[in-house]
């Protein structure tokens, strides 16, 4: 079972120049995706982890099953505004501007291993933020796990954890 095989490549999207690398097939393909949290569930249980944080908005549907697989917890790392009650906020620069993420008070237990999940690794620096915020409120992070990974931007040397990918493209 090739992953690749069921991820569309869309150009020009959301801006022109930027590949999009879309998992929207890859979800539709049953098999497929089952593969697909079947692999990163063997990767991350050596891990151990209390619980999953799920980034914003990809992250989320890869780690609800995940979740389920290792049979731990998942929270929501979302960006600004979106959660109900207190949250703990990060801010993290951009190439232009700034953003920021949440995670909801007493989500995370301090020394809690929390693996770090989303659908794809780019440069980096949305896994860099969500590991600080994980953080700075006294979780560890053993891991993180992505679907894909675009080598050639080099995201990995801004982690300082190991990361997982099943699909890269240089
Ligand atoms: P980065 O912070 O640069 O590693 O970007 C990673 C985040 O942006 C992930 O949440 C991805 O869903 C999204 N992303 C960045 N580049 C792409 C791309 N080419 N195709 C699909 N999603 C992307």
């Amino acid at each position: 079972m090739n992953i690749k095989d069921h991820i569309r490549e869309v150009p020009d999207f959301p801006k022109p120049g930027i590949l999009f690398y879309d998992i929207s097939t890859l979800l539709m393909h049953p098999a497929a995706w089952r593969h697909t949290v079947e692999q990163l569930a063997e990767a991350m249980a050596p891990h151990k982890p209390d619980l999953l944080a799920g980034i914003e908005s990809r992250g989320f549907l890869v780690s609800a099953p995940l979740a389920l697989k290792l049979g731990c917890g998942f929270i929501m790392l979302r960006k600004k505004g979106k959660l109900p009650g207190a949250t703990v906020k990060h801010s993290y620069d951009l190439e232009y501007g700034t953003d920021t993420i949440e995670i909801q008070e007493g989500a995370v237990q301090p020394g809690q291993k929390v693996v770090l999940v989303d659908d794809l690794l780019a440069t980096g620096g949305t896994m860099a933020a969500a590991a600080h915020l994980i953080r700075k409120v006294g979780g560890v992070v053993p891991a993180a796990a992505c679907i894909i990974e675009l080598t050639f931007l080099n995201g990995r040397s801004k982690l300082d954890m190991p990361v997982t990918t099943l699909a890269q493209y240089d």
